[in-house]
């Protein structure tokens, strides 16, 4: 099987040109931030108090999740609760960082992701795909892009939408989430040592897709 790593920033647009590349090549695409959401949803139903190992592994030991893909979507279940629609809400978001520090949870979701990648030629995204999931992957592309840019893209998708947030609330929850998944001990943020590195900061979507094709053409040929 074929597998492309993609990792990077919050809000650096690894989804959308996963989703591209996936498109152009043929292959699956695998949204591995959404794990640790449909987990984050489960474990706001479930309503633990606190945010600690004990309560981590508490969760972990009585969790269950399943992969599947309608279309373009990829739906997350946990214990049997679909929690796809949840996924992008702004609580969750900041919940999916606070608990995906804990080592008993990324196990589980690392052992998730390899699995898949053993039966499917596909483009993982996450935050630590090249270094810690996939160190063996046939590529791997870490991108970025000024934190700035990277604000004002998400502002420009979600501005219309009702109670969406301002600009410098989008700016600071990009902050935050980035120091959190830069500084924890297990499986930080960070390019793998052989990863391409993009900034994207002055590249459109379609610059940056082309740019990765050339690459993988040239890697996988
Ligand atoms: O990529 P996305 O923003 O959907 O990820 C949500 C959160 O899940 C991130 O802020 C990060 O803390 C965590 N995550 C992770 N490792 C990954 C993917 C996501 O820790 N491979």
């Amino acid at each position: 099987m074929i597998n492309i790593a993609i990792d990077g920033h919050v809000g650096s647009g690894k989804s959308t040109l996963a989703r591209g590349l996936a498109k152009k090549l043929g292959f699956n695409v695998f949204d591995t931030g959404a794990i640790y959401r449909g987990l984050a949803c489960e474990f706001k139903e479930k309503g633990y108090k606190s945010i600690d190992e004990n309560t981590i592994s508490d969760f972990i030991s009585s969790v269950e999740v399943k992969i599947f893909f309608e279309g373009d979507v990829q739906h997350v279940v946990v214990n049997g609760h679909d929690h796809t629609p949840n996924l992008r809400r702004e609580e969750i978001s900041m919940l999916s960082a606070q608990i995906s520090p804990f080592p008993v949870l990324r196990d589980k979701v690392k052992d998730l992701q390899r699995h898949f990648a053993k039966e499917h030629n596909c483009i993982m995204e996450g935050r630590d795909i090249g270094t810690v999931v996939l160190p063996n992957a046939d590529l791997k592309f870490f991108i970025t892009a000024s934190e700035e840019v990277r604000a004002q893209r998400r502002f420009d998708q979600v501005k219309d939408k009702p109670n969406s947030p301002s600009y410098q609330e989008i700016l600071n929850d990009l902050r935050e989430r980035d120091y959190k998944d830069e500084h924890r001990t297990i499986a930080p943020l960070k390019p793998a040592k052989d990863a391409i590195i993009l900034d994207t900061s002055n590249m459109t979507l379609d610059d940056t897709i082309n740019k990765c094709i050339e690459i993988i053409n040239n890697k996988l040929n």
